[in-house]
């Protein structure tokens, strides 16, 4: 049977935020694994609350609850919560990280999760162009740009040659500080060390103590062959160091594509447009059109064809990212009418429709009279 989430936590129908919240975080000290070994009934109730302040300190599950009681929060969350663990929610991971790793965690260090927190270095975003031709080849593309490296002479440490960083002495080496507010004791990072736990006292000269320089890095970044215009590719570890030794973040390369003079691209398809004149459109023939990958090519036109026919050539376009062989290459014509004509073209032109305006009452021939010998 489903139990009201209020009366779980113990609140009023209209309870605020901070209320919610402050009663969870009582019930949930009072009923956490960790404080009541083996005690089924209280870890029982311990989900239970998980679950009833997960619903309700999120606003739009709270009205969702209000409104349709739990089959409304558990139809709009993914994944619901009732029957899980409770501790699905970010929020409640949040409450969770700032109580449990001091109250039970034993000041920190060694309980769970531990009690430093090692920085982790910044993701760094980079926007590169490439060509058409070096979409549809791959291969390297050079990237040059600043960031932050572990500095060499301390190997982030930050500390000068000999000595090495002191346990933090506001915090005892925890990173975190207790805060009391009334009944309650809550922990915050501690100031003095940012929540590293240490402190350089005697700082490398090379780093001023940062554990970190700024350098050019110089990668080659690998580009699969088809990559598409907007993909972004991550590669790990690359972005900038972490101050004293934690993890490098990550670095975002997102790929534009200059638009191409010759060829539209969609998906793996390439078009070209493809002029033809009006003797060739009427009575069929070759054109000459780029390719890619090499050489123009030559694109048989069968007689009678029409501006926007499109002819597809197949392997001719992209190389497939997902997938063998290639996409195809689209030849779209557009028949040029004739501007400025020669003497004898306009001639020849005048005795076309002289063809057209008799035709049925025209002599068969008259076409081998035009376009053949004089
Ligand atoms: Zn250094
Ligand atoms: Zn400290």
């Amino acid at each position: 049977m489903a139990e009201d989430f209020y009366s779980l936590l113990g609140v009023a129908r209209n309870a605020t935020d901070a209320e919610i919240k402050s009663a969870y975080r009582k019930l949930a000290m009072k009923h956490h694994p960790d404080r009541n070994p083996g005690d089924k009934a209280s870890e029982e109730k311990f989900k239970k609350i998980g679950g009833a302040y997960e619903a309700l300190s999120d606003p739009k599950k709270r009205r969702l609850y209000d409104q349709y009681g739990e089959a409304g929060v558990n139809a709009g969350a993914s994944g619901g919560f009732g029957g899980g663990s409770g501790f699905e929610g970010a929020d409640v991971n949040d409450v969770f990280g700032d109580l449990f790793e001091n109250f039970f965690g034993g000041g920190g260090r060694g309980g769970r999760g531990g009690g430093r927190r090692r920085a982790h270095g910044a993701d760094l975003k980079y926007e590169t162009e490439i060509s058409l031709e070096e979409a549809f080849n791959g291969g390297q593309i050079p990237l040059k740009f600043a960031r932050a490296h572990t500095c060499a002479t301390c190997r982030g440490s930050g500390a000068k040659a000999g000595s090495s960083p002191k346990r933090c002495a506001t915090c005892r080496g925890s990173g975190r500080v207790q805060l009391s507010q009334g009944f309650f004791s809550m922990a915050q990072t501690c100031p003095k060390c940012g929540g590293e736990g240490q402190v350089v006292e005697d700082p490398c000269k090379d780093c001023r103590g940062q554990g970190r320089v700024r350098k050019e890095a110089d990668l080659k970044i690998k580009l699969p062959p088809g990559i598409y215009d907007g993909a972004t590719l991550r590669i790990s570890g690359e972005g900038e160091a972490a101050p004293h030794g934690g993890e490098n973040g990550d670095l975002y390369v997102s790929v534009k594509i200059k638009p191409d003079p010759r060829f539209e691209r969609r998906e793996d398809d390439l078009t070209v447009h493809a002029p033809i004149d009006v003797a060739t459109a009427a009575l069929g023939g070759a054109v000459d059109v780029p390719t890619i990958d090499g050489e123009p090519m030559k694109v048989k036109i069968p007689s009678g064809v029409q501006t926007g026919a499109t002819f597809r050539v197949r392997e001719k376009g992209m190389p497939k990212l997902h997938g063998r062989g290639r996409g195809d290459l689209l030849v779209a014509v557009r028949v040029d009418v004739p501007r400025d004509l020669t003497a004898r073209q306009r001639e020849l032109f005048e005795q076309l429709r002289a063809s057209f305006e008799g035709e049925g009452k025209e002599e068969p021939g008259v076409f081998g009279r035009i376009f053949g010998k004089e």
